[in-house]
């Protein structure tokens, strides 16, 4: 715990952030330097012990730590309410040295059927070929994730709103089968970010962000984080420094910038998602939809639980009919790109041939009447 008393709002605009003690800098400077000189060659040993001992402020290099990305580091563990936090490159270099952290050959993982395309890749085929087994099953079914736990399981890897077919996942249930193995519990939280979902007060070990999405919140960075307590953090920063998949610093004032509006904008993607869910669930055209938030949806009623300040921005639906009204959906759309990436202020559609023609809305923060005039259009194109 981070000790700060303060509003989860008022953490998001302040925490990690200080005046510039070199300069009264108000607003957090980037620390655009590779490295750092040192004020003797006596002192370089003494920084150099400490940052490998992952002491704050030891800055020698940006590869191991910088102030820009501290700040950032801080203002995510105190939003997750975690000990400690690392940034990385990107989501995935958050998703990879944390399970290359946790897991050695000969080790057994347990992992969501449903997430991200680029974390399969990493569960079914890079950890496979590092002598890491992975079996991944529905873990919305918690007989089955009992049922799979090994003796040598050492983790358990799951999404708490899953990408792209927004299972949600029973944190605390979870956490208690996997703790009861000898596992540690790992949260993806990208689609929720902590406005909406606390993994950690859950019972989770880890949670970690695809900061590209909603924590950065404007789509014009990549990024990664993980938070959680410092003895597991710590290991995880040796990892990313040996890998090297360190953030640069321009980067991590991005996000940082970004999370400042973070509640502010969670509580906008909702009330716009949860009217795109409201209209597409009324229309013939729709199949199936898949939003938390909506009384259609299979698991609502934990979502009610799990997430009482609303179930965030992200849906996905299917149309009546083929791949062809998927496509004349999305190429109908106007306010909306079609684009991979998701959290951003503006509306982005993903059509899914491979995923039984799936379509992934990353409902943005535009006026609602434009958002739903955009839905509007696409489903008047459906069937035409
Ligand atoms: C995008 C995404 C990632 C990967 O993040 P990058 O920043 O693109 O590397 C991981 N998990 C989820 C749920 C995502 O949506």
């Amino acid at each position: 715990m981070t000790g700060d008393e303060r509003g989860f709002g008022t953490r998001a605009i302040h925490a990690g952030e200080t005046t510039d003690p070199a300069t009264r800098a108000h607003a957090t400077p980037i620390y655009q330097t590779a490295t750092f000189a040192f004020e003797t060659g006596e002192r370089k040993e003494e920084v150099v012990d400490a940052a490998m001992a992952w002491e704050p402020g030891s800055y020698f290099y940006t590869r191991t730590q910088n102030p820009t990305t501290d700040a950032l580091e801080r203002k995510v563990a105190s939003l997750e309410g975690a000990e400690a936090a690392v940034a990385c490159a990107s989501g995935m270099a958050a998703v990879s040295t944390t399970v290359f952290s946790l897991l050695s050959a000969g080790d057994h993982c347990i992992a969501s059927e449903d997430v991200f395309i680029i974390t399969r890749f990493l569960l079914d085929d890079v950890l496979a070929r590092k002598g890491i087994e992975v079996t991944r099953v529905d873990v919305r079914d918690l007989g089955a994730v009992r049922a799979a736990l090994r003796p040598t399981t050492r983790a358990v890897f799951v999404e708490s709103l899953s990408n792209p077919h927004l299972h949600l996942a029973d944190v605390a249930e979870l956490a208690e089968l996997a703790h009861a193995a000898g596992a540690a519990l790992v949260v993806d939280n990208t689609f929720l970010s902590p406005a909406l979902f606390r993994p950690l007060e859950h019972g989770a070990d880890l949670v970690l962000h695809s900061a590209t999405k909603y924590l950065g919140g404007h789509g014009d960075t990549v990024c990664g984080v993980v938070s959680g307590s410092q003895a597991l953090v710590d290991p995880i920063r040796y990892e990313l420094d040996a890998l090297g998949g360190a953030v640069g610093p321009f980067n991590s004032w991005l996000v940082a910038r970004g999370i400042r509006t973070l509640p502010l904008r969670m509580d906008a993607h909702t009330r716009n998602a949860t009217a795109v869910a409201e209209l597409l669930a009324g229309r013939g055209e729709v199949r199936s939809l898949f939003y938390p938030g909506h009384t259609s949806h299979s698991q609502h009623a934990l979502a009610q639980r799990l997430l009482p300040r609303g179930s965030g921005g992200m849906l996905s639906f299917r149309l009546e009919g083929n791949a062809d009204a998927m496509y004349a959906f999305t190429n109908a759309l106007e306010l909306a790109s079609i684009g991979v990436s998701l959290g951003d202020l503006k509306t982005l559609a993903y059509p899914m041939p491979k995923r039984d023609d799936l379509i992934r809305l990353s409902v943005g923060c535009e006026d609602v009447e434009d958002v739903l005039a955009d839905v509007e259009r696409g489903l008047a194109a459906v069937g035409r």
